[in-house]
């Protein structure tokens, strides 16, 4: 998507490890008319699919997918990090190692918005490892219910988590592929998308 890769080039920084840092419209400051292109594109890129659900996790997925649900008409849950987790049959879980800190969350959502006759749409931000969605992946087929594709703002091609989930016979559709960035030139060069 051009518009979400001239954002990127324009307002986008590249640091040290292979970070994007892109506070001031993605994960901080918000451009909501940017995320409702981005909504209007993964709808225009899922429109065969039966999509009843958006799953996200929670804190930075939460913006996209709630604008993006809006261009399906269908709700959106968001996967919990879950400080304590008390397995007491209410919930599933699964665990996610995070990227940007570092650590390993226990990752929850309650059984009573997840089920079996669910086909659910997985957004994200980012997508690096490919922890993050190989989670919401679990969580999904805990419940029973059917991953029909994953949604992704912008992936880092250069890191193997987009290979691996197509790898698994899954649809992954990401609005930017960066294939390269350097975090001393700051120069930044991307997929080219049909
Ligand atoms: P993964 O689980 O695929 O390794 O990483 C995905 C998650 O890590 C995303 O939910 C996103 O929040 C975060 N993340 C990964 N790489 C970056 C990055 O370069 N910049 C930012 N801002 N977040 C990232």
């Amino acid at each position: 998507m051009k518009l979400l890769e001239e954002r990127i080039r324009k307002d986008g920084s590249v640091k040290a490890g292979g970070v994007l840092k892109v506070d001031s419209f993605l994960n901080h400051q918000i451009d909501v008319d940017l995320f409702n292109e981005m909504g209007k594109e993964f709808k225009r890129l899922f429109a065969d699919r039966p999509i009843n659900k958006i799953l996200t996790i929670e804190a930075s997925g939460i913006g996209i997918a709630c604008i993006v649900a809006q261009h399906f008409g269908v709700p959106v849950v968001f996967a919990k990090k879950a400080k304590s987790i008390n397995l007491d049959g209410e919930v599933y879980s699964t665990k996610i190692e995070s990227f940007t800190h570092q650590r390993v969350y226990d990752v929850i959502v309650s059984k009573k918005f997840l089920s079996a006759d669910d086909h659910v749409l997985i957004v994200d931000d980012f997508l690096a490892n490919g922890c993050a969605v190989d989670g919401l992946i679990d969580l999904i087929r805990s419940a029973g219910a059917t991953v029909e594709g994953v949604g992704i703002a912008i992936e880092k091609g250069f890191q193997e988590g987009g290979k691996r989930i197509r790898g698994k016979g899954l649809r992954v559709e990401s609005l930017a592929i960066i294939e390269q960035m350097d975090d001393v030139t700051g120069e930044i060069t991307f997929r080219e998308q049909a």
